[in-house]
């Protein structure tokens, strides 16, 4: 027996060559991608303006690998996680942010992650493989159905910011992105779209060079490099100084103002010199900061600041003209906040 490619990992126009070589039409190829992008269908037996005989060709040819949403809980504050199994069993996990003006899905890109930032249960996952770009789509269209059905519209926004370093799955992510934007698959714009970053120079100058049109978030957490080596150890590779310019080569390219992801934490980045210092890393491009509560993954050495700190913090960058933004926490009693996403079943 022939082994059974997925054929979701076929473009449109390699699916329409397929049906030309085996004697069809080229639009039965269109047919089909609209089966299985925008009609999001689980088997062939679902493509019903399909001819019988067809469906059973591509039956043998073909399967659809499709991800399967295993657990999903709502938060009392109305934030939606499905824990989604993937075609070989993996899990991984995704988030519906609901709020008064948007729904925003937060979704994952690798199984696991492979750095190693202390402050986060992802982490101790340890990286188990990438996901396609079908199984990053897929998290995304049953978000937007999550979306349609409990809040009576569509996705608004995307954020990469579940499990996973999406730059460590570059390709992947691009190609993703690319059909969510597509007017194919969900139609949604690069500009409601986030990649959210730990901050790896060269990837982000690759995104600069290829001319992204979607907003660009690092995970900063210290502009100071003694301290971001300790909580996000893999850093040591990567000092700011390389952070800083490829986020000038970035804004250079794209004009696009980065966001920094930023926690303050009690005795690691609560000083004036922390504050100071990211004050002068906010001067080197247009930005802004959204400072992220904790979310306590149980290591006594991350307690959030004393609330005094943090409205210092937010002085200072204002009388700077910096524009902060401070994010609370959606989905904590779910395990569905930023960091919390470890594949536990609360
Ligand atoms: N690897 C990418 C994508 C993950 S995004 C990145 O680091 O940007 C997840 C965001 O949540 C990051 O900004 C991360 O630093 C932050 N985070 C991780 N653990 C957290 C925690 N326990 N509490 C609050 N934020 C956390």
């Amino acid at each position: 027996m022939i082994k059974r490619r997925d054929i979701r990992a076929l473009t449109k126009t390699q699916l329409r060559e397929f049906f030309v070589e085996k004697g069809d039409k080229e639009f039965r190829g269109n047919q089909v991608y609209e089966w299985l992008w925008v009609k999001s269908a689980h088997s062939f037996e679902d493509m019903t303006n399909i001819s019988k005989e067809t469906r059973q060709m591509l039956e043998e040819n073909f399967v659809i690998n499709h991800i399967e949403v295993d657990l999903m809980q709502r938060s009392a504050d109305g934030t939606v996680k499905n824990a989604v199994r993937l075609h070989d069993g993996l899990i991984v996990e995704s988030v519906l942010i609901p709020t008064e003006s948007r729904t925003t899905a937060c979704v994952s890109s690798q199984v696991g992650c492979s750095l190693d930032c202390s402050f986060c249960a992802t982490a101790q996952l340890k990286k188990m493989r990438n996901l396609n770009p079908d199984e990053i789509y897929d998290q995304v269209a049953a978000i937007n159905k999550e979306s349609l059905l409990y809040y009576n519209h569509k996705l608004s926004n995307i954020v990469f910011m579940g499990m996973g370093e999406p730059l460590m799955n570059y390709n992947n992510v691009l190609k993703a992105i690319e059909k969510i934007t597509s007017e194919e698959g969900l139609g949604i714009s690069p500009k409601r779209i986030t990649v959210s970053t730990s901050g790896i120079p060269k990837m982000i100058k690759k995104l600069a060079d290829d001319e992204v049109k979607f907003n660009l978030a690092v995970s900063l957490h210290s502009a100071i490099d003694e301290v971001r080596n300790q909580i996000m150890p893999f850093t040591k590779d990567f000092p700011l100084q390389d952070l800083k310019e490829a986020l000038e080569y970035w804004y250079a390219k794209t004009s696009n103002r980065v966001s920094y992801e930023y926690v303050i934490w009690d005795g690691i980045n609560d000083s004036k010199d922390a504050i100071m210092a990211l004050v002068k890393f906010c001067k080197y491009v247009p930005c802004k900061v959204n400072l992220i509560e904790y979310n306590p993954i149980g290591d006594p050495n991350f307690q959030q600041a004393n609330p005094q700190v943090i409205s210092d913090y937010i002085s200072i960058l204002e009388m700077n003209d910096i524009i902060v933004n401070v994010r609370r926490s959606r989905g904590k009693d779910i395990d569905a906040a930023c960091g919390q996403l470890a594949n536990k079943k609360s």
